[in-house]
C-alpha cells in the first residue's frame, strides 16, 4: 500500500488517480474532510467528489471496475470510522483481485488503455470544467452526475487540432502561445502539431489569425499525418517578404 498525503482532497487531480492505476495500483482511496466543513472558501472536497464521480465513469469506459476507486469524507476525530472504511475498502480490493484480472484485460492492453485515458485528462478537465466545479448537496445526485453516455461521447468525439499545410503562413503565433510546446515550427517553416504532446487546449485554434485560418478543429475523426519535414519550407515572394501578410 502506498500513502500519498496532500493538503486538500481537492488537490487530487484526475491524472494522479489514472497514474496510480497505470502504475498497477489495484485500488485508489481518497479521504477528505467532511463536505461543508472545509476551512477554506474553496471547498476543495467537492472538487474531489466530482473528480471521483467522473473518474469512475472513465474507469468503466476503459473496462475497469469503478469500485476500485473510492472517496470518503470524515473528520480528523473519526478514527474508528476511518479504520472501518479502510478495512472495508481493503476487503473490496482483495475481492476484486489484481487490477485487470477480474476484468479480463491483459496487462499490456490495460496499461495502454489507462495511458490513453490519462493523455486526455487536460481535455476532459476543460470539457467538464463547469460540472467539476459544482457542489452536489444531495447524495442522490451522485450516481447520475456524470453518465456513461456522456463520458462515452467525450471519448468518441475527442477533439484534435491540425494545421493545414496549405494555409499556414509560419507567422509563429501559435508556436509562441502553445502552453506545452507541442507545435513544431520555425521562421518560413510550415508548422505542425505534435499530437503526442498536444493537450487539446485549443489555444492555437483561437490564436491563428482568421485571415489564415490554418488551425483546424477535428471532432472524433482521424488527424491527417504531419507534412514531411522536407516539404515544410515556405518559399516567399519578394512582396510577401516585405510584410504584406
Ligand atoms: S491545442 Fe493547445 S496544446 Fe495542442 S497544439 Fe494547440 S495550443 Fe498546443
Ligand atoms: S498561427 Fe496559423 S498561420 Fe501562424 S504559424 Fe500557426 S498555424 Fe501557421
Amino acid at each position: 500500500m502506498r500513502l500519498i498525503r496532500v493538503m486538500c482532497s481537492g488537490r487530487v487531480d484526475l491524472s494522479f488517480v489514472l497514474r496510480a492505476f497505470a502504475n498497477g495500483a489495484d485500488g485508489v482511496f481518497i479521504g477528505g474532510c467532511r463536505l461543508n466543513e472545509c476551512n477554506y472558501t474553496t471547498h476543495g472536497n467537492y472538487h474531489a467528489l466530482n473528480m471521483v464521480l467522473l473518474c469512475k465513469k472513465i474507469l468503466e469506459r476503459i473496462g475497469l471496475n469503478p469500485e476500485r476507486l473510492r472517496v470518503e469524507f470524515m473528520s480528523a476525530g473519526e478514527g474508528i470510522l476511518f479504520a472501518e472504511v479502510m478495512n472495508d475498502f481493503g476487503k473490496k480490493i482483495k475481492e476484486l483481485g489484481p487490477l485487470g484480472k477480474n476484468e479480463g484485460i491483459d496487462p499490456a492492453d490495460l496499461k495502454s488503455r489507462v495511458q490513453e485515458a490519462a493523455k486526455l485528462v487536460p481535455y476532459i478537465k476543460m470539457a467538464k470544467s463547469d460540472k467539476l466545479a459544482q457542489h452536489l448537496y444531495k447524495t442522490e445526485e451522485y450516481s447520475e452526475f456524470f453518465t456513461s453516455a456522456e463520458v462515452d461521447a467525450l471519448f468518441r468525439e475527442v477533439v484534435s487540432y491540425h494545421i493545414a499545410p496549405d494555409k499556414c503562413q509560419a507567422c509563429m503565433i501559435c508556436f509562441k502561445k502553445c502552453p506545452v510546446e507541442a507545435i513544431v515550427g520555425a521562421k518560413n517553416q510550415i508548422h505542425v502539431i505534435d499530437q503526442e504532446k498536444c493537450i487539446k487546449c485549443g489555444t492555437c485554434f483561437e490564436a491563428c489569425p482568421s485571415r489564415f485560418g490554418a488551425v483546424q478543429k477535428i471532432i472524433g475523426g482521424p488527424v491527417p499525418p504531419p507534412i514531411p519535414e522536407e516539404k515544410r519550407k515556405i518559399a516567399r515572394t519578394g512582396k510577401e517578404k516585405s510584410g504584406t501578410h
